[in-house]
């Protein structure tokens, strides 16, 4: 107490002798020199009000307090903000395809659509509307292409990943009076653009999930709704901040994650992966350049020929996009560079047999449909937030008391499919060979690798089906088939969604014949002709088509003893369609 005492007796000593002085004591320099930032600052009438109101505060508190922390760096963030500051944009059509072009191969359809949604900007003369939305999967531009928007329109460009945003206040602040608050992320994305009408980028609009702090996409809906956002109020700053002239676009992997109402204000541009050929066009145009460049490389000085970056492409990456493709570009550099550095070379030219030499051995077999025709599994497509795929469904059976065992983290529709698929079967259980009580003596077990990734989807049901029918009637299944398509109890196929997806990766795994459901034949106009070319498309509306063009005719010549079959295999009867029963 006494020691408090002297202090206080001391410090208004001090300030009497600072006083005669003429000098100011520091509390008060710092609240007069605020006091000047905040009018230079041009804020907001209410902005400014609110600061000087703090500045007040500030003023009485002894320095080192807590709260005389939290004051200053509340003042801090409002005189950061930019609350006036604005870029000029640049609407110049032309000049935005052009740069739109120079970043990005191909890609048309979008670019159109980009385009579209300038044009309509100039002559609507504000930026408000509906936000585009880009998706696809990862990989394929989506970022990139918000970036040349930002370049073609000289605004400042700002990214921001909602990927595992849970929580309300990471949208919106924490209330200073929580430790340690901060403003959300939308101004903080705003403090670091410097200007009010960036292009804001959310990443990952569909990786955000709500729990019980709140929900960030109700928040996230008054940001994007131009009603509403041009008074977006963060709980930290305790003001309201004009979002009306950013320009925000989205990215998402699916749509099918995002919450009705955000999506409902976007405008959706679907992007797909590329093709062989697309991502050999785009590593030569732009990859190996942007990569070269990076690396401090001349052009001369890293030859990679079509050849190298078609068997680059095939055996060390498999994806939608050209991520992993940009990633092992930059790792040829990276040797590149060394042996210019080391060993004084003038330059390399790297022959496709030798990317072993420089990237190790082939991470991916080109065409998994080299294997032999098997029994008991057949090759689906799928379409995942990466991209499509091809998966290969898995069925065997043996002895036991007629239970149906499915694995691989199926979702409920896929079970149901399955089981769907499973009493399909049954039901032609005779015109295939299968003895027809062979679902009282066996027990049977689907299984979908990779098992530790969720699927679900009904766009499995004839593969499962077909290995179904191939497990029990023993009949291989062609292996370089692929197929998709939902089927029903009757046996009908249905059409499905992601056929381009699936069809690209159909071909990246070296399929030659893809099964598609009648209704879907519609989609490969979307797919490019070269794909179609070197594919066989068979459309089916019935499972018997799927099962007469995907098992491999002749019965094999063994027969495990477990079942009882009652006639010879050799016997079995051809493909008949259920009329004919
Ligand atoms: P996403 O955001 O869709 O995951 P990115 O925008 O990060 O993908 O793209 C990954 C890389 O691939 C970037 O370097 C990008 O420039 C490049 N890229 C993607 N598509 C194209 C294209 N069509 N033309 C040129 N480069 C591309």
């Amino acid at each position: 107490m006494e020691k408090t005492q002297k202090e206080y007796y001391l410090r208004e000593q001090l300030k009497a002798i600072q006083k005669e002085l003429g000098e100011k004591d520091e509390r008060q320099a710092e609240a007069d020199e605020l006091r000047e930032k905040i009018a230079k600052a041009k804020l907001p009438k209410e902005v400014e009000e609110k600061a000087i109101r703090e500045v007040d505060r500030l003023e009485k508190m002894p320095p080192m307090v807590a709260e005389a922390t939290v004051v200053r760096n509340y003042l801090e963030w409002l005189l950061a903000l930019p609350w006036h500051k604005t870029t000029k944009d640049r609407i110049n059509i032309k000049l935005a395809e052009e740069i739109l072009d120079e970043d990005h191969y191909g890609l048309q359809k979008v670019k159109e659509r980009i385009i579209e949604y300038l044009a309509i900007r100039k002559l609507a003369n504000k930026m408000k509307g509906p936000i585009i939305c880009f998706v696809g999967p990862p990989g394929v531009g989506k970022t990139s292409l918000a970036k040349s928007v930002a370049r073609a329109l000289e605004r400042k460009f700002i990214r921001m990943s909602l990927g595992g945003v849970r929580d309300e206040a990471e949208i919106r602040g924490h209330r200073r009076t929580y430790v340690g608050a901060l403003p959300g992320r939308i101004i903080q994305g705003m403090r670091q653009a410097g200007t009010k009408n960036p292009v804001f980028l959310l990443d990952e609009i569909d990786k955000m999930s709500s729990d019980f702090r709140g929900d960030p996409s109700s928040a996230l809906l008054e940001v994007l709704d131009p009603e509403q956002n041009s008074n977006f109020s963060d709980h930290f700053i305790e003001a309201t901040f004009d979002l009306s002239n950013v320009m925000f676009i989205t990215t998402a992997n699916t749509l099918h994650t995002i919450p009705r109402p955000l999506l409902d204000r976007m405008e959706v541009i679907h992007i797909s992966g590329y093709t062989e050929e697309e991502k050999v066009k785009i590593a030569e145009k732009y990859l190996m350049p942007k990569q070269i460049k990076n690396h401090g490389l001349k052009n001369e000085q890293l030859k990679v020929s079509e050849g190298t970056l078609l068997r680059l492409i095939r055996e060390y990456t498999r994806e939608s996009g050209v991520r992993n493709l940009e990633r092992e570009i930059a790792a040829l550099c990276r040797k590149t560079a060394t042996k210019v550095v080391k060993e004084n070379v003038q330059g390399i030219t790297i022959e496709a047999d030798k990317l072993n030499d420089f990237l190790g051995v082939p991470r991916y077999r080109f065409g998994i449909a080299a294997k032999s025709p098997e029994i008991g599994a057949a090759t689906g497509l799928a379409w995942t937030e990466v991209g499509g795929d091809v998966l290969t469904i898995e069925v065997t059976v043996f002895p036991g008391t007629g239970k149906l065992m499915l694995t691989g983290k199926l979702g409920d529709v896929m079970k149901e499919s399955a089981q769907a698929g499973f009493s399909y079967i049954r039901s032609v259980a005779k015109i295939l060979a299968i003895p027809e009580d062979f679902h009282q003596k066996n027990d049977v077990h689907v299984h979908i690798p990779e098992g530790a990734i969720p699927k679900d989807g009904p766009s499995a049901g004839i593969t499962m089906a077909t290995a179904l029918a191939s497990a029990l009637s023993f009949r291989a299944v062609r292996s370089d088939v692929a197929m998709t398509g939902e089927i029903t109890l009757r046996g009908k196929v249905l059409p499905v969604g992601g056929i381009k997806e699936k069809v690209l990766a159909a071909r990246r795994a070296g399929i030659t014949t893809v099964i598609l459901p009648k209704d879907n034949k519609k989609d490969l106009e979307d797919i490019p002709a070269g794909v179609r070319q070197d594919l066989k498309f068979i459309f089916v509306e019935h499972m018997d088509e799927v099962l007469a063009n995907a098992l491999v005719p002749a019965a094999p010549a063994f027969k495990p003893d477990y079942v009882n079959v009652p006639i010879s295999l050799g016997d079995m009867p051809g493909l008949q369609t259920t009329a004919d029963l």
